[in-house]
């Protein structure tokens, strides 16, 4: 089960809420009551994508109310405070049964940053993208990233990552980006299509397929966007990085 709580905040975060056989593990508490509220069962640990307030602020009131413990990228050292367990790239953690995540290593949005995948039987059935993949989109640099390693993290680790694997971001900014796209590529039926669903529901969840269909940033090769792109785009990461760029002023 995976419980996706969107936060009703100016930065429209989510934070989720999954399942193991001991209890649940919370992804970027946002807001710790809501947390609680919505808290099914006993919770054993928080994890954090990354060390930015919005995905870490709920951290310490979980841990005094629920004694979980708190676990981030090993990198997240001296920048998330008492974090119980750093994970680092290809650790699987047991959520019981057959049930696991796979910790990946992905920086670029920050360098301590970590995406999970969720998987159960062996077959892979979301990953937890924090601010690295979002919907129809990527995310930015501003704050401690580097647009160039956000380049390799979603080329070497997303582009490729099978159909039916369902997104799950830390922010929603579904709505915006799908804009962002038809900017770029006004023909996209696809993201036509899906921002006409997205205005009678705005809590979609997609997969890698769709994203593949929608989110210019694994549409590198795409002559409309590439058409509608000034400067150098020589190569995919040129593309990547013009397109990073437009989206900041966006
Ligand atoms: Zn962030």
């Amino acid at each position: 089960m995976v419980i996706q709580l969107y936060t009703h905040s100016s930065l429209r975060n989510f934070t989720y809420l999954v399942e193991g056989s001991d209890g649940f593990y919370c992804i970027d508490p946002f807001d710790a009551a809501q947390v609680l509220e919505n808290l099914p069962g006993k919770l054993l640990a928080v994890i954090n994508t990354h060390e930015h307030w919005d995905h870490t602020q709920g951290n310490s009131e979980l841990v005094s109310e629920t004694g979980c413990e708190v676990w981030a990228h090993e990198n997240a050292k001296g920048k998330i405070k008492a974090v119980d367990r750093f994970l680092s790239k290809g650790e699987v953690i047991s959520l019981g049964g057959s049930k696991q995540f796979i910790v990946m290593d992905t920086p670029g949005h920050t360098h301590a940053h970590l995406c999970l995948l969720l998987v159960e039987d062996k077959k892979k059935l979301a990953v937890f993208t924090g601010d690295t993949l979002f919907n129809a989109g990527v995310g930015n640099c501003h704050n401690g990233g580097d647009p160039e390693v956000l380049y390799k993290t979603i080329s070497e680790q997303f582009q490729e990552m099978d159909d039916e694997i369902l997104v799950y971001p830390g922010h929603e900014y579904l709505g915006n980006n799908l804009k962002f796209t038809l900017n770029l590529e006004p023909t996209n039926q696809k993201a036509i299509d899906l921002t006409q669903k997205y205005e009678e529901d705005n809590l979609l969840v997609t997969n890698m397929k769709t994203e593949r269909e929608i989110n210019t940033f694994l549409r590198l090769e795409n002559s409309e966007i590439i058409n509608n792109l000034k400067g150098n785009t020589d190569n995919n990461k040129q593309v990547f990085l013009r397109l990073r760029e437009l989206r900041n002023k966006w």
